[in-house]
């Protein structure tokens, strides 16, 4: 296809290229798109099916990931999606961010892309956690509500000194059996060899006790006990 004069050639031979590239008509045309160009006018050409549908995709991917980032920063800076409906935000948005013309509705946003935004950190923090040493901190908030935490062990790593929230969960009974069943679902959700857990900290409770001495002993099997009062985790310096 000659582009310029925007018509099919046969591509089989090369002479029927080279004739069409050195007739008049061909270099008419071209010298007119060369004056066209310096003047700053674009050709009209029509898309093809493909080429449409690529375009299309990309533009709807890109908005995707407006949204989903718009989501993820209110999220982060605790700010209720419903102020996403307010009129004067939603002008604003649409006139000076681009593609932020039809940003949906708080309803749609809670419903749809808050599991999304879960499901990007998740991976992240997968990712994040993949083949580290960690330490397991179990930290039961009020008397039902239980936090799991991982701290990367790697001491080189600068970004990994911190400890992440993985899970927290709601349980109808604390107990041994629940912590630990609760401890091992948190570490399949995000990929930890069973191998790479060197430590279990939490309180001084005795079900905590025993649901790492009797409960995980065998199945995390390179763990050392730690209580809040032994280990600070929120410090650093760990030797096993
Ligand atoms: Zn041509």
């Amino acid at each position: 296809m000659c582009k310029i004069c925007n018509v099919t050639l046969d591509h089989i031979r090369r002479q029927t290229i080279t004739d069409h590239l050195e007739s008049t008509h061909h270099l008419e045309q071209a010298a007119k798109r060369k004056c066209e160009v310096a003047a700053g006018v674009t050709p009209k050409r029509q898309t093809t099916l493909a080429g449409c549908k690529e375009r299309q995709t990309a533009a709807s991917a890109a908005k995707e990931d407006l949204v989903v980032d718009l989501v993820r920063a209110f999220m982060s800076a605790n700010i209720p999606m419903e102020k996403l409906d307010n009129p004067q935000l939603r002008n604003f948005i649409s006139a000076n961010v681009k593609g932020g013309g039809d940003i949906p509705q708080a309803n749609w946003l809670r419903e749809h892309y808050v599991p999304k935004v879960f499901e990007k950190q998740q991976a992240e923090l997968i990712s994040k956690l993949a083949g580290k040493k960690v330490a397991v901190i179990a930290d039961v908030a009020g008397r039902y509500v239980v936090n799991v935490l991982l701290q990367p062990l790697d001491a080189f790593d600068s970004d990994g000194s911190k400890a992440v929230l993985v899970n927290t969960e709601f349980l109808q009974t604390v107990n041994n059996v629940t912590i630990a069943q609760l401890i091992i679902r948190t570490l399949t959700s995000v990929n930890i060899d069973f191998n790479n857990v060197l430590a279990l900290i939490s309180d001084n409770a005795a079900y905590m006790k025993k649901c790492f001495t009797d409960g995980l002993h065998g199945l995390l099997p390179r763990h050392v006990l730690g209580t809040h009062s032994v280990a600070c985790w929120r410090g650093v310096s760990w030797c096993f």
